[in-house]
């Protein structure tokens, strides 16, 4: 049998994968029993992976929890796949929603040279507020390490802040708590995951996608670690000591 036909028969992931997921469930407390977990799922390989990790987390893990997903449709030119987002979601066995909106003319109308900043913002609320109403008390993120090593360099660079987001944030306006249970994974094993979820990325309709801060931080990063390797080790060893400031319980599963 081979990846595609067992991915399609039933949800795996490699033990590693698991073990990975667990740590960062357990060490920042970022599930319990009876929580309500909705995932902004895009459509991009990112989020197909963590939708597909928490189902696997939740069939195979003692921890008994609910999951949902949304995807918050910006209204660009180009249409957004519904039917592929909506047949991955039920391939995964995980309830499914849009959020329609026309956040694209109000981008054109503030005509930014990088829309990204008030775009993510505007998803992130509409994601919070869809789960507010439909009972969900956590919001789950698939920001990797790679992420969070972007985000560290990207605050410095523009917002003369050092830092990066938490793996865990409580939000007190909305009462929603943001997780991020990807934190341990780097972008290349979220890559690999494409081959075990069988699964092609949803392409992104948005035409900004190649041009953000967020795509030329990543391109620095990965010119000066060609250069020197400890670069990209580094700025993760910045990250992952912040990281440990975040522990809530160190388990002995791993
Ligand atoms: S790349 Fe496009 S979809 Fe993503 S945050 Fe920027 S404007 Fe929004």
């Amino acid at each position: 049998m081979n990846l595609e036909e067992r991915a399609l028969r039933g949800m795996h992931m490699p033990k590693a994968y698991h073990n990975k997921l667990i740590k960062a469930v357990m060490q920042f407390g970022l599930i319990q029993d009876s929580d309500k977990v909705l995932v902004g799922f895009s459509g991009g390989k990112d989020s197909a992976f963590l939708m597909y990790a928490l189902k696997c987390l939740k069939d195979h893990f003692t921890l008994d929890f609910e999951l949902g997903s949304v995807t918050v449709d910006i209204g660009f030119e180009a249409p957004l796949d519904e039917p592929g987002i909506t047949a991955f979601a039920e391939r995964v066995g995980v309830p499914h929603s849009f959020v329609r909106t026309r956040a694209y003319e109000t981008i054109k109308e503030r005509s930014e040279e990088s829309p990204c900043a008030w775009c993510s913002y505007f998803r992130r609320a509409c994601v919070n507020s869809f789960a507010k109403e439909n009972g969900y008390n956590k919001v789950a993120y698939a920001h990797h390490m790679d992420d969070a090593v972007e985000t560290l360099l990207m605050n410095m660079l523009y917002s003369g802040k050092g830092g990066t987001f938490l793996p865990r944030t409580e939000l007190s306006r909305s009462g929603v708590t943001v997780i991020r249970p990807l934190i341990y994974f780097s972008e290349k094993e979220v890559q690999r995951s494409l081959r075990f979820m069988g699964f092609d990325p949803i392409p992104n309709p948005c035409p900004f996608e190649r041009d953000t801060c967020r795509a030329k931080v990543k391109e620095l990063i990965k010119s000066l670690d060609m250069e020197n390797r400890m670069v990209r080790r580094n700025l993760e060893a910045v990250v992952k000591a912040g990281l440990k400031e975040q522990v809530v319980s160190e388990g002995a599963i791993w």
